[in-house]
């Protein structure tokens, strides 16, 4: 017997006894009116790093896309379907975000994935193949230099978000607007087990600590 589950019922009760009364009249106009969100995030499916969450914010103010490694595709137009690309071009041209925030984590299991394999790609690993798509077998940002296996995990999960940067460029519709001053690409990094959000500093390309004082 299928049963829906109980944590995402209990969960339910409690949004509509504490969380929905405060924020109703915002529920309500928010189908009145339809979102309007500033921001898109593109995350990872982790269920550690929920954006929502880490941003402690309200509906209607992220437009969010998660997926494998918070990866982002090169621009595709060709006859297949690309989730990724169509969530993209609805935040951009419908939506007009100003923001799109790149928000890599640490222990990411489609890093992990990338890193380990060993085995040639098989045609149902769908893992394999959509890290593939990103990271490129030879690529110097592969390659383990003089750090720790921890260190090279890290800075693969970091080079994640740098292609998904690149990549967004290579769409008309990002690209026109940024060169136009009208969007703006941001990258982010969450460490898990402290909390902890480091955000891209796009001038010297490092990830600093987003807490004040730090
Ligand atoms: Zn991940």
């Amino acid at each position: 017997m299928v049963s829906f589950p109980q944590r995402l019922l209990d969960g339910y009760r409690a949004f509509t006894t504490q969380r929905l009364p405060t924020e109703q009249s915002r529920y309500l106009e928010l189908s009145e009116r339809g979102q309007s969100p500033d921001v898109m995030v593109i995350g990872c499916c982790d269920s550690r790093v929920s954006p929502e969450v880490i941003f402690d914010v309200g509906p209607g103010e992220l437009f969010v896309l998660r997926n494998i490694a918070n990866l982002v595709p090169i621009y595709q137009p060709d006859a297949n379907a690309h989730g990724v690309s169509a969530a993209l071009e609805y935040a951009v041209t419908v939506l007009k975000v100003k923001h799109i925030v790149i928000l890599g984590h640490a222990q990411c299991g489609g890093i992990r994935a990338f890193v380990d394999k060993a085995a040639p790609l098989s045609p149902g690993d769908f893992i394999g193949r959509w890290m593939s798509m990103f990271i490129k077998p030879g690529e110097v940002v592969e390659q383990r230099n003089h750090e720790s296996f921890q260190d090279f995990v890290t800075r693969i999960e970091k080079a994640a978000v740098f292609r998904s940067l690149e990549n967004l460029m290579t769409f008309p519709f990002v690209r026109s607007r940024v060169e136009a001053g009208d969007l703006q690409l941001h990258g982010a990094y969450f460490g898990v087990a402290e909390g902890s959000l480091f955000v891209l500093d796009t001038a010297t390309k490092e990830f600093k600590s987003a807490r004040s004082g730090e």
